[in-house]
């Protein structure tokens, strides 16, 4: 037998993430220099990272021989989302933590509930356990919780929703999602994933986190990859009912974060100028490409995030044709959308040489 066939048809079943491509690789591809390259694809920080950040990581790297110690950082997640320090999960991003989730509640013969549209670590997450992974249409490219509810089985272990989504940007009202805890069997894990929690506008915002004591059942989990410019240090976290966080640390690599992020992330959390300042920065940003495309006749879908999803109509062949410009977004036609783009707002001038590509392209 092939090795092919003797691994897990489970894992043979996954198709693999396609990350946004790489600023290095289209430059290799089409001659394009690295400094002409304009990356708009990831979701990241066009600020980059905190300055407090920068300096804490280049001074732990003096400590780099010694194996990491999540204490302290444990304890600075816990006292900002006011939750005991057992309730806290650090992972290495948090696609890191989605995995563990996964693990410890799935295997061959249970479910997990998806949106179509929805991130794609949630199917990765899942399939790879084995488990049978339920698709529930979208909504107007959102979730709709009442379907996710009605498509619960006896074998259903969990129900991913990412508020907002990513690839879309639609934002559930938190009374929807409060609804739809109250609903949910209390042994059905609700993962509540909040990667764009921070460039929600702080009237829309609530504190989830207080919400776990009342559904012990949910699963907060929250990054420093995307407003907090850390994507990649890989470092994002959990928070979880005492119960659910001592099974996901039983699954959780013993040094699943590396000194560098964790000293990087205690510096980013307590930055709230540039917290602001990137926030400040992708509501103008939005503002700006958002009248772009309506002067470009062009449809989207109102984001939450700090990103925005266009139809470009033959969203490969305007991709293409964005490339050749030297200007990277991502194409979503894996998500099942191929007719449209999206984009991460980025600085002005970012944004400003995205709306020039564009026009020409199409
Ligand atoms: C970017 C993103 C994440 C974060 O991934 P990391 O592993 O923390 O870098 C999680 N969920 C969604 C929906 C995202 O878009």
């Amino acid at each position: 037998m092939s090795l092919v066939e003797q691994a897990l048809s489970c894992v043979r079943a996954i198709s693999p993430y396609q990350p946004g491509k790489p600023i290095t690789e289209l430059a290799r591809e089409m001659g394009i220099p690295v400094e002409r390259i304009v990356k708009l694809a990831s979701n990241e920080n066009p600020l980059g990272m905190s300055p407090k950040a920068r300096l804490a990581v280049a001074t732990a790297i003096g400590g780099v021989e010694r194996y990491p110690d999540q204490f302290e950082l444990i304890a600075k997640v816990a006292a900002r989302c006011a939750v005991a320090s057992n309730q806290v999960v650090l992972g290495n991003g948090s696609n890191d933590v989605l995995d563990m989730i996964a693990r410890v509640f799935l295997a061959a013969g249970r479910s997990a509930i998806f949106a179509q549209h929805a991130f794609a670590v949630y199917p990765l997450a899942t399939q790879s356990t084995g488990a049978e992974l339920i698709c529930v249409p979208a909504k107007d490219f959102g979730h709709d919780l009442d379907a996710m509810l009605a498509a619960i089985r006896p074998d259903t272990r969990i129900v991913w929703i990412a508020n907002p989504n990513n690839p879309t940007g639609n934002f559930l009202p938190y009374a929807e999602v409060r609804a739809f805890l109250q609903r949910v069997p209390t042994d059905v894990v609700v993962v509540l994933d909040e990667a764009y929690n921070e460039y929600i506008p702080p009237e829309a915002r609530v504190d989830t986190a207080a919400w776990i004591s009342e559904f012990p059942n949910l699963v907060v989990c929250r990054t420093l990859s995307k407003i907090y410019g850390l994507a990649g240090l890989r470092i994002g976290y959990a928070l979880a009912s005492p119960v659910v966080a001592d099974l996901m640390n039983r699954v959780r690599q013993p040094f699943n974060v590396n000194n560098l992020a964790l000293a990087g992330a205690l510096a980013a959390l307590d930055d709230d100028e540039f917290l602001q300042a990137s926030y400040d920065l992708n509501r103008r940003g939005m503002a700006q490409l958002v009248a772009a495309l309506e002067k470009l006749g062009l449809t989207y879908i109102p984001s939450y995030g700090n990103f925005v999803t266009f139809k470009a109509g033959d969203g490969a062949a305007v991709n293409q044709k964005l490339l050749q410009q030297g200007v990277i977004v991502r194409p979503i036609g894996g998500y099942g959308m191929p007719e449209w783009l999206r984009v991460t707002i980025g600085t002005e001038a970012e944004n400003a040489r995205f709306i020039e590509a564009l026009e020409k392209a199409l």
